[in-house]
């Protein structure tokens, strides 16, 4: 079973994010619990928790196709020790909205070395923020996302991923998040089926698909291999259809959250009828 969603607007409150999305026909959704572009955020409420669980349950999506996505200020690999405290007091608070809310995905950009340590000491700061975090929130799982590889964003190559997950103590709440857009800008080629293939593989190789907890389903305005995290609309971009018909056909791809972050809500409620239209088993 495919479960395609939107990452839907949370305006006035998160227990709005389920009615959003099932209003575009969506089986899943991202969200952010909190403002993404600002550090504070009040508390949720106990009627705010209340309603959200309600409204989901009403929508008949399941907790584990709800994929939070955490604040964009976060840097979890920041190579300024200050810095990096407030980012990681920062995403437990992510955390803890998360099992308050029961909700298990908690997917994040993994950091940025800022050009002031190594490739290397940043993962390892990666690996022991999620460490941390893990630590201090129980029953969410920590789903590291692959970056278009911008400026100087980790997590654009399958074995940065790999190496956070190695340090990682806890292996059954880390997971991985494959955004079709950043994979594409980092150089990883999914504009034929053949193409999929290769990248599939290559992931399978080296991250595995055990790992695999959610996707970003997007085409990207970006060139191939240029490093810039542009999103487009399915079939409008540089990427094009096959890759997506390539995931809705592929049983590694089931049962986890496949979020559309395509530039053009109005017609979300038409690209995820597409996509599940794509999801026809193969002859
Ligand atoms: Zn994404
Ligand atoms: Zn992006």
């Amino acid at each position: 079973m495919k479960y395609v969603g939107a990452h839907v607007s949370a305006a006035g409150g998160v227990e709005n994010a389920p009615l959003n999305a099932a209003q575009i026909g969506a089986r899943a959704f991202g969200v952010f619990t909190k403002n993404q572009r600002q550090w504070q955020a009040k508390p949720l409420t106990e009627a705010g928790i209340e309603a959200f669980k309600r409204n989901l349950a009403e929508t008949g999506i399941a907790p584990e196709a709800v994929l939070v996505h955490d604040s964009y200020l976060i840097n979890l690999g920041h190579p300024d020790p200050e810095a990096l405290a407030k980012s990681r007091a920062a995403f437990v608070d992510e955390m803890a909205r998360c099992a308050q809310l029961g909700l298990p995905l908690l997917n994040f950009h993994p950091g940025s070395h800022l050009r002031k340590i190594d490739e290397q000491r940043c993962l390892a700061l990666i690996a022991d923020s999620i460490n941390q975090a893990l630590a201090q929130v129980e029953g969410v799982t920590a789903v590291i996302e692959n970056t278009a590889g911008q400026g100087s964003n980790l997590g654009w190559r399958f074995e940065h991923l790999a190496e956070i997950i190695h340090r990682v103590e806890d292996k059954s709440r880390i997971g991985v998040c494959i955004d079709t857009c950043h994979a594409f800008a980092a150089g990883y080629d999914l504009r034929t089926r053949a193409a999929c293939e290769q990248t599939w593989a290559e992931f399978d190789r080296v991250v595995g698909f055990d790992y695999l907890r959610g996707m970003h389903i997007n085409d990207a305005k970006s060139d191939f291999g240029s490093r810039v995290d542009r999103h487009h609309s399915l079939g409008a971009g540089n990427i094009g259809w096959d890759a997506f018909a390539y995931i809705m056909q592929d049983p590694r791809f089931d049962g986890i959250p496949l979020i559309l972050e395509t530039v053009d809500a109005s017609i979300w409620a038409d690209e995820i009828n597409a996509l599940y239209a794509l999801a026809a088993p193969l002859p």
